[in-house]
């Protein structure tokens, strides 16, 4: 080894020293927050070049302002159940960083809800936010109230409450809540009416994901999944590969994976399987979408029944399982960690050649190295799912402009944004010293933003 290259290896270490510094005192201070350590972890471990090239974000305390939440708000929400019963849950926003735009993000309602969860969720909003481009920052929400079984009125009386209290800290120029796991249009209504009968005025821009006759955008619904696709063809186009004639996997069957599915059937793939909580059905035939649709957003059952329908069709109990399906091409699109290794590996067996994530941080950090390890096409979830938050984004735009854009146009503007989105990453990862690896390339081109507008605005 020469005397620079030695140098060099020193600097090196120096700055993963730093690093693992910083890593340890976000344990120290978030303790049993698993969700939360993984996704900061993941970050930091991508960013190592980063503060190689450029030690001004050391010097500053980037790493160690950017992990820190800028605020938590923990609130009760009680709320009276159907037999009159009174209940309590525990709601969360946390506004995690607004050096780019207002706080940005969905609010999850679901039962394993908690300040890790959150957190995890806010934090990686910072990147994928950025990463479209558009001025929003990151935060979160949710709470871990569990929707399942609960009647309308149910639904209504606890989303009254929860943003009863979260009224308090939202706003269009402030933090801008939409959905997520278990809050769809109708929670975005109820939530919608219960601030502007507190606030008293019409501020169309303080939620997303609204209702298209109250100043919801056209394409938002489909947003995430045909982002997801758009993300992943693009992917497959640089290896001269497509969706055409491929077998898809897509697990879950919320807003994610229907649209996920609808856009890669449309583009020529045969969707074999989706899931939910509880199970998943393999359809060799292909999944009939329209049933889906009836079964999870009209009558709200679970994807059990499908194969009343479709006697074909075949059930099984358990979410693992579904990775076990020989595909092409895998898109995880329902929750937190639902691929692990072991799956991962099977996956890899069985010939799969591009995964992209639609849910957030669905892939383990031991998945995703089994992933990059193999040279499988892998879009990482701030990069590939970014496509639901730009449309909120744009929802907001139109909404200040007082003027809404048709499906084609806001269909477009998302199809490029996700382009930009794949091209970005992959220039960031070529600079970096890592081609080919949009994991590092997602992360390095959404920190770099954020860092710099954090630097412009000083320590605060
Ligand atoms: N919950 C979605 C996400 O994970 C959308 C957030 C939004 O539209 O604000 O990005």
């Amino acid at each position: 080894m020469t005397t620079s290259q030695q140098v060099k290896q020193d600097e090196m270490q120096v700055v993963k020293d730093y690093v693992n510094e910083v890593y340890e005192t976000v344990k120290k201070r978030n303790p049993n927050e698993s969700e939360f350590h993984q996704a900061v972890k993941e970050i930091f471990d991508s960013l190592v070049p980063v503060f190689a090239k450029h030690p001004k974000y050391m010097d500053n305390g980037i790493l160690e302002r950017i992990s820190e939440p800028e605020r938590i708000i923990t609130f009760r929400v009680p709320w009276v159940d159907d037999q009159g019963k009174v209940r309590v849950n525990r709601g969360f926003r946390v506004q995690f960083n607004s050096s780019i735009g207002p706080y940005k993000g969905g609010i999850r309602f679901h039962p394993s809800v908690n300040a890790s969860i959150i957190k995890f969720l806010g934090f990686e909003q910072i990147f994928k936010n950025s990463l479209t481009g558009q001025p929003i920052g990151g935060g979160k929400g949710g709470s871990d109230f569990d929707p399942k079984g609960k009647s309308d009125g149910e639904i209504m009386r606890f989303t009254q409450s929860f943003m009863t209290e979260l009224c308090k800290y939202i706003g269009p120029d402030i933090d801008v809540p939409a959905g997520d796991i278990g809050v769809g249009a109708r929670e975005i209504g109820f939530m919608f009416g219960q601030y502007k009968r507190i606030r008293g005025g019409y501020e169309a821009g303080v939620l997303t994901g609204k209702g298209l006759e109250y100043g919801g955008s056209l394409t938002r619904t489909e947003a995430t999944g045909y982002g997801t696709v758009y993300f992943v063809e693009e992917m497959l186009k640089d290896k001269g590969l497509s969706f055409e004639g491929s077998t898809v996997v897509i697990s879950g069957s919320g807003n994610v994976a229907i649209y996920a599915i609808e856009k890669a059937t449309q583009l020529g793939a045969k969707v074999v399987a989706c899931s939910d909580s509880n199970g998943y059905i393999y359809d060799k035939d292909g999944i009939n979408l329209e049933t889906v649709k009836k079964l999870k957003e009209v009558e709200r059952k679970r994807i059990q029944e499908y194969v009343k329908e479709h006697p074909q069709a075949e059930y099984y109990e358990g979410c693992s399982g579904i990775w076990s399906i020989p595909c092409d091409i895998a898109l995880p699109c329902a929750t937190q960690n639902e691929i692990d290794d072991v799956s991962a590996q099977i996956l890899v067996t069985n010939g799969v050649k591009a995964v992209g994530e639609g849910a957030n941080m669905p892939s383990t950090l031991e998945a995703i190295d089994v992933f990059l390890n193999n040279h499988i096409l892998f879009g990482p979830a701030k990069a590939a799912n970014a496509g639901g938050v730009a449309v909120s984004a744009l929802e907001m735009a139109q909404n200040s402009m007082r003027l809404s854009w048709t499906f084609e146009e806001v269909d477009a503007k998302l199809h490029e944004i996700m382009t930009n989105i794949y091209r970005n990453s992959v220039k960031a990862a070529e600079e970096y010293g890592h081609p080919g690896n949009l994991v590092v390339g997602a992360n390095i081109a959404g920190f770099i933003k954020v860092a710099d507008a954090m630097m412009a605005q000083g320590i605060i």
